[in-house]
């Protein structure tokens, strides 16, 4: 988070909601942690100093506890089971619809999103990692998709340092965390007086500006350093540093595939938590007279039965063939795609996986390469 070109400043701890008051004045609405059915989510702030303090999140394969941080730190969560990608590629959406004018004849008619412009504030490394794939995928040249730019282009993103991993995660070893260093407006990393703050956008350096904080000190700076080192190297989960395309794709027909399978309940948990997952359906919503219908988006998934079904027969009919399309799309032919594996090391698909499910495990089960968890 360094590489700013802007020296980074100091927030003291009881002027946050300054910079939330901020981002307020100027028009977003802000979303922060928020507690609902027991988990952390991204939720609309009601006042600048409506940040919680003192959440942590207990997270293994299956299982996600809230708990206390005895240091009450604001940021002291690891991530929740919602990324920020709800936020641009939205869940459900209208793209156009179509009326019966008073001739007979039907008329089309784009749906362009109303988009708020909003601030969310403390976006993690894996996030801001995985909505840059997001972007390779619906913003691609000549390819641009119109109701996700529409929401992109109002996100001002705040990330945050995570100095307390979660069991599950691995971004280290993706290389996509623990400290935030590209794709944010604002990157905060949490000290026990304060944050050290730098801009990564002419329109964060715009709010920091505004906030007129003072330099950041050696000390501090070092300090921030430090706690990133030690978050990753708290993490005992990883996934091997090589590219994994080859080593996956000549093993298509290995038995794990249909061990996995065994425990697989394809209930599609995965692909809803995974930051990166970009497949959708596409459904039509007639009117009940008939005169108009509206034309859907929805997040699809691959362990759906319907996602792999082809007209007159389904091409991955059970759930090894799914389970294995997840793996290899995801760690494999993604390079094919965009250069990279589809993987940040949230670990969301493997605390929300119902029956524990710990991709790393697979890879290391499949690839014969070595897994450690403490
Ligand atoms: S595959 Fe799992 S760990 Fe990797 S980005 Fe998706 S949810 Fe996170
Ligand atoms: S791997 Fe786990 S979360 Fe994913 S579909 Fe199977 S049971 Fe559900």
């Amino acid at each position: 988070m360094f590489s700013s070109p802007e020296p980074a400043g100091f927030l003291p701890l009881d002027q946050l909601h300054a910079l939330v008051a901020r981002l307020m004045q100027l028009g977003y609405q802000c979303l922060g942690p928020a507690v609902e059915n027991d988990a952390i989510v991204m939720r609309e702030l009601d006042a600048p100093d409506g940040l919680p303090r003192g959440l942590q999140a207990e997270q293994a394969p299956g299982r996600y506890r809230l708990t206390t941080d005895p240091q009450h730190r604001y940021f002291a969560w690891a991530n929740g089971p919602q990324a920020i990608k709800p936020q641009a590629f939205a869940p459900q959406e209208s793209l156009w619809r179509v009326e019966r004018d008073a001739a007979g004849m039907l008329q089309f008619e784009a749906v362009v999103p109303n988009a708020p412009a909003q601030a969310i504030i403390g976006v993690r490394a894996c996030d801001l990692a995985a909505l840059a794939l997001q972007d390779a995928h619906f913003l691609r040249e000549g390819r641009r998709d119109p109701h996700y730019a529409k929401r992109r282009e109002q996100l001002f993103l705040v990330a945050v340092q995570c100095a307390e991993p979660g069991a599950t995660c691995f971004c280290a070893s993706t290389g996509d965390g623990p400290t935030p260093t590209a794709g944010y407006d604002l990157a905060l990393a949490e000290l026990p007086d304060g944050f050290v703050a730098v801009s990564g956008s002419a329109k964060g350096a715009a709010v920091l500006s505004a906030l007129n904080l003072s330099a950041a000190n050696a000390q501090q700076v070092d300090a921030v350093r430090q706690q990133g080192q030690a978050a990753a190297a708290a993490q005992t989960r990883s996934l091997p540093g090589r590219t994994l395309r080859d080593a996956l794709m000549s093993r298509l027909e290995h038995p794990r595939w249909d061990e996995v399978a065994s425990r697989c309940l394809a209930c599609g948990n995965c692909t809803a938590v995974c930051p990166t997952c970009f497949c959708h359906a596409e459904i039509d919503g007639p009117a009940l007279d008939g005169e108009a219908s509206r034309h859907e988006r929805i997040w699809d998934s691959c362990f759906g039965e319907s996602h792999g079904h082809l007209h007159g027969f389904n091409v991955r009919p059970d759930i090894r063939s799914r389970y294995r399309q997840w793996l290899t799309h995801k760690l494999a032919t993604w390079h094919d795609q965009f250069g990279r594996s589809g993987c940040v090391g949230c670990g969301r698909c493997i605390a929300w996986c119902p029956v524990g499910i710990d991709l790393t495990e697979e890879v290391a089960a499949l690839t014969g390469s070595g897994v450690s968890h403490e």
